[in-house]
């Protein structure tokens, strides 16, 4: 017979069968989700008191009644809150004692891991004496607390290479990798995974082995542990080494966490626990309280913000059967992250050989997704049996959610309009993946403009996350939920901006690079413009993005913008001189660059479209490429071109790769004070013209001393 404690648990249940076999079930009231709080850990705190001495106990289970989640972590905005090094320690100290605590229990614990299993969640399991991971797609498990610039502090250092080797927990805490539970057990951090519907036999067939003193011997056996030559202090320098010199690669020295990782494990290795967690904690306070790690979370806020955010209150449709129109780049990127999700996609462009290239394009991508492991071959057939294609229209009287990715023409787009919607069922949704086109005037000739929305994925689609949701002067509210939801389950992050000429992140990184390129035709060197930006954090230098997307493309836009916003974004003669030339980067060899050497090398004739010799600290060229974007995008926040500067930001991060640990342009501002953006633009304003005159939502801001964050 079972029986409950009696205590007035909140967020964890006790019960004890009548073989002594315990269950400590987590479940965080009123939250779908389960945090390791300060209150939740003060509870266990209390449990764990009763449980060491109880002698009677013969192993305990500690598991969650959420649905597909074992334990979230930490409480992350207790995190972000801390401004105090003490109240840090405190923290982390706490959360290290329990931990232990639970390690030191007199009888066997073992973790049921049916659900994400993340940061604390996992150095809370690998704090128990065993672990059972189901093999549902939900049970994830890993340590990402790189991602929000601060380490594992809870143990998860110190705990993790004794059971997967020091090279992989190195490569796990580092990479913030995911592990679904078949591949955490092949790497010894769990030590059973079953499918779901099988977690009681295996619960029932540890707990017969536990009684009969066998579990242990038997699952040692298969736990990699850290292998000799991990033991030799040489061998881990030359791991750190090579660790430490792959993140630098990526990260340019900006990200202080994944460095701060390998230093930790280095300088614990091999001494007793205490020592090692001191060392863990010291390392974790110190990031914890970093403006880089305050910003890093607050993008992780903004993105859960986003994952429950529809921009409307109508009923979204659901989508089953998809076709897509136009199947180039895009067209076939974005059949593929339809089909990836399983979605029925009829594909029809006007050749079989343009229809031949997409299906090949959609086996590449799967192709790099099935050589990292994450589907089977098979796997990848069963989807590609959902594509089918056609240079005609039939099939599409199925269609509930068309995409147009066609030339950007707008009579071409409009001539396929008048052809697909004599076929399509009236409630079909339409989307088009326009770049530069308005929505409302694509709209006109539609006979149903009110289910026509733009949908602007960003190039590659596969790994771009961001998706600009365009509603036109007719679209409807159901055609906009319908989409959103349906990027969502494409695994992208819709956000939605009003109808304004290079939507929002075009038109702020456009004066952006327009500003770089102005820069290097009054004579400042290419390479360092570039690696001023880089400095900054960009990915790439501007001049290389340019070269990267195409110059006759970023021409094209320019004129684009130049035409809706007059001179602020008046076109360049460099750009529209290299076009001339046939000088369109990468595709053509020559650009900034020259691309035909294999090693980075400018392209020497276009000096000649250099107008003057001025060169410039690294500083003003910050200022006049960052500045100009900031002003840009103060504009889009005035205009109500997007809801809020959070959105804002994180749309300039996903679509532009603005640098995360600056928290995003806004922040960026913030940081730098508005007041002092103001001061700095008016000085460019009067060194080098009116496309710098700080925009009036900036202008007010600095006189009512207000920030984009607001406190
Ligand atoms: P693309 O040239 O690679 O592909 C266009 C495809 O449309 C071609 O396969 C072409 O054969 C097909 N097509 C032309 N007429 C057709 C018709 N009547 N019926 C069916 N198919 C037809 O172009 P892309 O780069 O994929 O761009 C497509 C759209 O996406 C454009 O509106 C573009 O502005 C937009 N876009 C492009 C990017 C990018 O970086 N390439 C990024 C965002 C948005």
């Amino acid at each position: 017979m079972n029986t409950e404690s009696t205590d007035r648990t909140r967020y964890f249940t006790l019960v004890e069968d009548d073989r002594g076999i315990g269950t400590l079930t987590f479940n965080t009231p009123a939250r779908p989700v389960n945090i390791l709080s300060r209150a939740a850990m003060e509870e266990l705190a209390v449990h764990l008191d009763t449980l060491s001495e109880h002698s009677r106990l013969k192993a305990l289970f500690i598991e969650s009644a959420k649905e597909d989640i074992f334990i979230a972590g930490a409480d992350i905005h207790e995190i972000q809150a801390a401004a105090d090094k003490q109240v840090v320690i405190d923290f982390v100290r706490q959360g290290q004692d329990i931990f232990t605590r639970l390690e030191n229990l007199p009888f066997p614990t073992i973790a049921v891991i049916d659900g994400a299993c993340l940061g604390g969640g996992l150095e809370m399991s690998l704090s128990c004496t065993y672990r059972i991971a189901t093999s549902h797609p939900h049970t994830r498990i890993g340590l990402p607390e790189v991602n929000l610039g601060i380490l594992p502090g809870f143990g998860g250092t110190q705990r993790l290479s004794p059971l997967v080797g020091y090279s992989k927990a190195l490569e796990l805490i580092v990479g913030a990798k995911l592990l679904k539970g078949a591949k955490a057990l092949k790497l010894g951090l769990v030590d059973a995974c079953v499918p779901r519907g099988y977690l009681d036999f295996k619960k029932e067939e540890f707990i017969q082995e536990i009684l009969a003193g066998t579990l242990d011997k038997k699952l040692r056996a298969n736990r990699h542990g850290l292998a000799w030559y991990e033991r030799l202090t040489p061998v881990r320098k030359i791991i750190g080494m090579i660790a430490k010199k792959k993140i630098l690669q990526k990260t340019h020295g900006h990200y202080p966490a994944p460095l701060a990782v390998i230093e930790v494990m280095e300088k614990s290795f091999g001494k007793p626990l205490a020592r090692g967690l001191a060392v863990e904690r010291e390392a974790v306070t110190g990031l914890a309280l970093t403006p880089i790690s305050k910003n890093l979370i607050e993008l992780f806020f903004i993105s859960e913000e986003l994952k429950k955010e529809t921009f409307s209150t109508a009923e979204a449709k659901e989508i089953h059967h998809s076709a897509i129109v136009g199947t180039g780049a895009m067209g076939s990127g974005i059949a593929w992250a339809l089909n990836n999700r399983d979605i029925n996609v009829r594909l029809k462009d006007i050749s079989n050989e343009a229809l031949g290239r997409a299906i090949a394009q959609v086996r590449k991508i799967y192709e790099e997704i099935r050589k990292r492991g994450r589907l089977t071959e098979r796997e990848i057939a069963l989807k590609m049996d959902k594509i089918t294609f056609s240079t005609g229209y039939e099939g599409f009287g199925m269609t509930e959610f068309l995409l147009e990715a066609v030339n950007e023409d707008i009579e071409l787009k409009q001539q396929v309009y008048r052809e697909f919607e004599t076929v399509l069922k009236p409630a079909a949704v339409i989307a088009s993946n326009t770049s530069s086109i308005s929505i409302s005037k694509l709209a006109e000739k539609l006979e149903y403009p009110n289910r026509f929305v733009g949908m602007h994925f960003f190039n590659p689609v596969n790994r771009m996350p961001l998706v600009e949701i365009i509603s036109g002067e007719k679209t409807d509210e159901e055609a906009i939920v319908t989409v959103v939801q349906l990027a969502k389950q494409m695994g992208k992050t819709p956000i939605k901006v009003k109808e304004s000429a290079g939507f929002l992140v075009n038109r702020i990184l456009l004066p952006y690079l327009k500003e770089a390129v102005t820069l290097f035709e009054s004579g400042e060197d290419i390479i360092k413009i570039d690696k001023t930006l880089m400095g900054f954090g960009m990915p790439m230098g501007p001049l290389t993005l340019v070269d990267t997307v195409g110059v006759d493309i970023g021409a094209k836009v320019a004129e684009i913008l130049h035409q809706a916003y007059g001179s602020r974004m008046a076109t360049s003669p460099v750009l529209n001189g290299m076009v001339e030339r046939g000088w369109l980067g990468k595709k053509s060899g020559l650009g900034f660059y020259n691309h035909k050497k294999g090693r980075l090398e400018i392209n020497t004739k276009i000096l000649s479209l250099q107008s003057d010799h001025i060169t410039l600290d690294e500083q003003t060229i910050e200022d006049r490429t960052i500045l100009i974007m900031i002003n840009e995008a103060a504009r889009c926040l005035q205009e109500e071109v997007v809801a809020n500067p959070r959105y804002l930001d994180m749309a300039m991060v996903m679509g532009t790769g603005f640098p995360a640990f600056r928290g995003g342009l806004m922040r960026h501002a913030d940081t730098l004070g508005p007041e002092q953006v103001v001061t700095t633009l008016k000085r460019l304003q009067v060194d080098h013209g009116d496309r710098f005159a700080p925009c009036n939502l900036l202008l007010t801001m600095a006189e009512q001393k207000e920030t984009f964050y607001g406190g």
